[in-house]
């Protein structure tokens, strides 16, 4: 089946409307109609090759809220019609200990990733969902809670489950004090999330502005992180700070805001950090640095489940796939609040 979608020819190259093949479903395929499609910082960072690891064209897009359209003769679980998600992995060997435990993310073969990825079966590149249909695995399609808007609903995907992950394995809840570093897509998501979880919510940003939304998203609190007095004013404070900050950074003013036992949970930037870590703060403290990636697709359902159960969606601005250089630009200079999510309608309408 031939499908339009906005893809990248090269790391400098614009965004652009692209023609490609959708396979034939095989037996456990879902196939859908992409409704709604968030716009994640992982989606610049790969169509400008910030890693240094992306295939062109590649078509961006892993927030995905679609209508099902057809299924293979094995699957069970969803039929035409049904409103489903699909978030950043579209497959993996189901058969390793990751797997077999919830981890696909983490699989030992290597998780086929919604674009950029190679498909376990015929080798294809896999294309993301700035586009007008998506196939995925029966296993990796989610369930959307009936109240939840689509459109609020797309980047709770990966923002959402990439926030919750970490709340979730350190164990944020009441009495425990919880600090977002960045308030973009990921940070506004573990704002709200921490929140309703129950636990003690701080946001670190960089711009003054953000204060008044950061409380209104459920922040008890917010830090100036470049505010050497506000700093000092919450060392020893968090049990866990989450941080989000997409390009490289200093981590060590937040460590001596960590309280013993403290964990800084890195995951925006993936690269190295070019500031060096002070060992001291991390071993006086028995504080540790960790990392953590996407989330599998049991806590991914059980998420989406919480979030419908407590009226949680993303703040969104709607945009056109015809906009998506400009919202690129504007993502750059954080000027989003707090995630850009384009409406698939506006490609289908042919206006491009
Ligand atoms: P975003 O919407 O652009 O938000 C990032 C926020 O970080 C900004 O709003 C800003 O907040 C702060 N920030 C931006 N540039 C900064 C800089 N140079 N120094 C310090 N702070 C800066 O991005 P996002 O979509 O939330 O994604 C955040 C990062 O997470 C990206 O790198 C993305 O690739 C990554 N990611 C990782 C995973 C994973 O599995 N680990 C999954 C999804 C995304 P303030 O103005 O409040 O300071
Ligand atoms: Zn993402
Ligand atoms: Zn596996």
């Amino acid at each position: 089946m031939e499908i339009l979608g906005y893809a990248a020819l090269s790391s400098e190259a614009p965004l652009a409307p692209f023609r490609f093949e959708r396979r034939e479903l095989r037996p456990d395929d879902v196939a859908l109609e992409v409704l709604y499609c968030g716009v994640c910082h992982t989606d610049l960072h790969i169509a400008r090759n910030h890693g240094g690891f992306t295939h062109y064209p590649v078509v961006p897009g892993h927030e995905v809220i679609g209508r099902v359209t057809q299924v293979g003769n094995a699957v069970t679980r969803f039929k035409a019609g049904d409103r489903v998600g699909v978030g950043c992995m579209v497959d993996s060997c189901r058969q390793c200990d990751p797997c077999r435990s919830g981890y696909e993310q983490h699989c030992e073969e290597g998780a086929v990733f919604t674009y950029n990825g190679t498909d376990r079966h015929d080798h294809t590149r896999t294309y993301g969902g700035y586009a007008g249909h998506l196939v995925a695995s029966e296993r990796f399609v989610l369930r959307i809670p009936d109240g939840l808007d689509p459109a609020g609903a797309a980047p709770l995907l990966c923002a959402g489950i990439t926030t919750w992950e970490p709340l979730r394995q350190w164990r944020a809840g009441p009495g425990k004090r919880v600090a977002v570093i960045g308030l973009g897509g990921l940070g506004h998501m573990a704002l709200k999330l921490a929140k309703a979880l129950g636990a003690e919510v701080t946001l670190f940003t960089r711009s003054a502005g953000k204060e008044n939304d950061a409380r209104r998203l459920g922040a008890d609190r917010v830090v100036l992180s470049g505010d050497a007095a506000q700093m000092a004013a919450v060392t020893g404070h968090f049990d866990l700070i989450v941080d989000t900050v997409p390009y490289d950074h200093d981590v060590n003013p937040y460590l001596p805001t960590l309280t013993f036992n403290g964990t800084l949970v890195l995951v925006g930037y993936m690269g190295p950090l070019s500031e060096a870590v002070s060992a001291g703060a991390l071993v006086r403290g028995r504080r540790a640095i960790a990392g953590s990636f996407i989330g599998g697709v049991a806590a991914t359902q059980e998420m989406l489940d919480f979030c419908g159960e407590h009226g949680i969606v993303s703040d969104i601005e709607v945009v056109a796939m015809q906009q998506i250089n400009e919202a690129y630009e504007r993502l750059l200079n954080s000027d989003v609040k707090y995630r850009f999510v384009i409406d698939m309608s506006s490609m289908r309408k042919g206006q491009n």
